[in-house]
């Protein structure tokens, strides 16, 4: 932790995004005006031209030494009072991530980028007409990212374009989200609507959300039946959707094909069944019978103390076989995420659970890494968990990438976490041709995500605008049972407005 002093008095949401910088070379930093208890200072000067040209500096003060920065950029037009703002804080963000650099000798591969969605940014450049080579000359200029950050983002939109050729219509459609809120016990880096199955089983709380469930189903179908919308892509997630028993998924999977409309041009259904101890050779055969063949199985690690570490009451050899036993109950399209830092975790621990994954070659991979999510039990007791440096964490990254390419995986989505290890990102790759529909289509926030069910967060995106509106179902079973109802009616409330007053 560090105290910056700045010279100053900026709006709240300026100092924000610079502290949000500034936690990039040191955890939990704070800002602030005052000199007491500053371990080093920063002096900002900034202006605009009348040709709308935006100057910044920095010169950054410590322990005696100066490290000095300067940036311009300008922009054709004068932009909106908000546009002005935006551009400033990137302006200042630069200068004072170049000082930062300079001081540390540390490097920062996505520059000044600190939101989840770097790929949403490259869509956006593309979008407007620009040229890879113009892309790639703003994202390094401007944004300061490392050219291997550049080309990964490049190598991810081309695949999602040709994986889904009419990205950019899918507006006109909606994909949905089913959040089935249990699981057989807590991970300790979770912080998904997650709650123990068996407890809410012994107090009626399981069957209650089910029927709700079929309720919400039934009658969000309904509005799609009535308005004639193709449905993308469904992803059933949670919590674990395999926790409840197969009879119990088999009913939930017979509303929803009965429900919701044109069935057979929903391009993909996926079913989380990340947790290997709900897999059953019944709930097999159910997915099986519906058609749905695409699931995850998530080993994380393949390393026994890191699953007891973590919370997850199951062993490694599970994972391996509720993947054969995947593989042998029809299930073509299995995911499996392994993630990078975990608590004891080194590099032989990564390599470890590489070379079992070249066992089963998964087509989807998906590599996290380790992120300090602020209600986890992880992060609420950081000091019991030792996480790899951020070099080993990067080493890791490089080891993921290398292992893919070799064994002839591409990379197809991205995202990043606040307070994730190494400043570094969450990759999926898969097998050419099994890319998730899903996974693409809400990571680039290109159509309406439909959340129904417990924690379902619901994302509208206006089909022309793009504009976005969030409406979020309760995470809590006891609190969703006595409000779905009301939640229903509102979202109905928000698709009329969004697809039926516009047409
Ligand atoms: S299995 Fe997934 S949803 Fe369930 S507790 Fe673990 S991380 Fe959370």
């Amino acid at each position: 932790m560090k105290t910056i002093q700045i010279n100053e008095q900026f709006k709240e949401d300026w100092k924000r995004v610079l502290n949000h910088i500034a936690n990039l070379f040191y955890e939990d930093s704070v800002i602030q005006f005052t000199q007491a208890g500053a371990d080093m200072a920063i002096a900002f000067q900034h202006h605009i031209e009348a040709d709308f040209t935006i100057h910044t500096a920095a010169q950054l003060t410590v322990d005696g030494e100066k490290y000095v920065s300067n940036y311009a950029i300008r922009y054709a037009t004068e932009g909106t009072e908000k546009e002005q703002s935006i551009r400033m804080k990137r302006a200042l963000s630069h200068v004072m991530l170049d000082v930062l650099e300079q001081y540390t000798g540390m490097t920062q591969q996505w520059g000044i980028l600190t939101g989840v969605r770097p790929t949403k940014l490259y869509h956006k450049y593309r979008k407007a007409g620009m040229s890879e080579e113009e892309i790639f000359a703003i994202l390094k200029k401007d944004y300061r990212l490392s050219d291997t950050k550049i080309s990964l983002m490049k190598e991810i939109v081309a695949r999602q374009l040709k994986i889904i050729p009419d990205l950019d219509e899918l507006g006109q459609e909606i994909s949905i989200y089913i959040g089935v809120p249990f699981c057989p016990t807590m991970c300790a880096y979770c912080t998904f609507p997650a709650y123990a199955i068996q407890s809410n089983r012994k107090q009626g709380r399981v069957e209650k959300f089910i029927d709700g469930l079929h309720i919400e189903l039934r009658e969000m179908g309904k509005w799609l039946t009535e308005h004639n919308m193709r449905i993308t892509s469904i992803y059933w997630g949670g919590g674990t959707p395999t926790s409840i028993e197969a009879d119990e998924m088999d009913a939930l999977y017979k509303t929803m094909f009965e429900s919701f409309p044109n069935p057979h041009t929903i391009r993909e259904i996926t079913v989380e069944a990340g947790r290997p101890d709900t897999i059953t050779p019944e709930k097999l055969e159910v997915l099986k019978k519906w058609g749905i063949d695409r699931i995850s199985v998530n080993p994380q690690s393949y390393t026994q103390e890191t699953l007891k570490a973590i919370g997850r009451h199951h062993t490694v050899q599970e994972t391996i076989d509720k993947f054969w036993l995947s593989r042998e109950h029809g299930m073509n399209n299995i995911n499996m995420d392994l993630i990078i830092g975990l608590p004891n975790e080194g590099i032989a621990e990564f390599d470890h659970s590489l070379n079992e994954s070249a066992k089963m070659m998964p087509e989807s991979l998906t590599v996290h890494t380790l992120s300090f999510k602020r209600a986890s039990e992880m992060t609420r007791n950081k000091d019991k968990y030792r996480v790899a440096d951020r070099d080993t964490v990067s080493e890791m990254m490089q080891m993921a990438t290398d292992w893919t390419k070799e064994n002839g995986y591409v990379p197809y989505y991205l995202y990043r976490q606040k307070n994730i290890l190494g400043n570094l990102e969450n990759v999926g790759y898969c097998k050419p041709g099994e890319e998730s529909i899903y996974n693409i289509v809400i990571m680039e926030e290109v159509q309406t995500i439909l959340g129904i069910g417990c924690g379902a967060s619901s994302k509208f995106v206006h089909p022309e605008t793009g504009k976005i509106t969030q409406f979020h179902n309760p995470k809590d079973p006891a609190a969703y049972i006595m409000t779905f109802e009301e939640a229903i009616k509102k979202k109905i409330e928000i698709l009329n407005d969004l697809y039926v007053k516009i047409s």
